[in-house]
């Protein structure tokens, strides 16, 4: 049975690309006769909105889109993903990283660079090297830390992976893409990363439909799933909606929420058919 879900994160309206992600999710699941869910992404909980949440629910309902109940609330299992990153750090996958975001600038600046990683300069590593008696200190000093991942260790690990993408075939993981991408925050004890490979397994998600500026994204989660022994579902990466200038859709252009578009009497059924889901 082919389970799909829509997962947005409560931080803003949703817009004309959320409308394309969840009817592409929706309608796979339709046209198989599997199951849709909808899953709600608020770790961030600084950032995230109840108002937000309900927004979610409306739009979706005005496109005419139904999922199942009770919906999945990522705020709600933070316990989880802590034991499934305390299974990592058991491992010796994880290390805690005391730098502040400066630090971290200085020494890039410092070593005159760091290679890229899909979000900006990967991590230099200076926490890797701290001794457990360093750590143990800085903790009990009271500094906070991050958790990161080690990704060589990771990648010895794994060895080789691939993810099945839709039209496209197999893709070869790069495991150290992200380099020692942050799994658990300073104030979160979780990250995108970690919560949305547990709760895709956790829901039986078996095609992951999601905008393709997550696409490097799924070299790390395949590397997740293989760390933890989890499945790997398939995955489809559709395009991204631009705004008439050619822009990519944020959540910042009010104009573009389906929440003004609804307002400003738009019917549901145009806008899917020039998403490319006519009914
Ligand atoms: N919560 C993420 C977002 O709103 C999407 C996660 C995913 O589809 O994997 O961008």
């Amino acid at each position: 049975m082919i389970v799909t879900r829509f997962a947005p994160s409560p931080t803003g309206r949703l817009h004309r690309g959320h409308a394309l992600s969840a009817l592409t999710g929706w309608q796979a699941a339709r046209a198989a006769k599997g199951r849709f869910l909808l899953r709600i992404e608020d770790i961030d909980l600084g950032r995230c909105r109840p108002a937000f949440e309900a927004g979610i629910y409306e739009d979706l309902a005005w496109l005419g889109l139904d999922w199942e109940t009770p919906v999945r609330r990522q705020s709600e299992h933070f316990a989880e993903y802590g034991a499934a990153l305390a299974r990592l750090e058991g491992d010796g996958l994880v290390y805690p990283c005391f730098c502040t975001r400066a630090e971290i600038e200085a020494e890039i600046a410092a070593a005159g660079g760091a290679p890229q990683g899909p979000d900006g300069p990967r991590y230099p590593g200076t926490c890797r090297a701290l001794s457990p008696a360093e750590r143990a200190a800085r903790q009990s000093a009271g500094i906070p830390f991050a958790r990161r991942l080690d990704a060589a260790a990771a990648a010895a690990r794994v060895g080789t992976l691939r993810w099945e993408e839709a039209d496209r075939g197999e893709i070869a993981v790069d495991p150290r893409l992200h380099g020692d991408v942050v799994l658990a925050r300073k104030d979160i004890p979780a990250s995108y990363h970690l919560a949305v490979v547990l709760d895709d397994a956790l829901q039986g998600v078996s095609l992951v439909t999601r905008g393709e500026d997550l696409f490097a994204a799924t070299h790390l989660h395949r590397v997740l799933q293989a760390l933890l022994c989890l499945p790997a579902p398939r995955y489809r990466h559709h395009r991204l909606v631009a705004d008439a200038g050619g822009r990519r859709l944020a959540k910042r252009d009010a104009a573009a929420t389906l929440a003004s578009l609804r307002q400003s009497g738009a019917d549901p059924r145009q806008l899917r058919t020039a998403l490319g889901f006519p009914d």
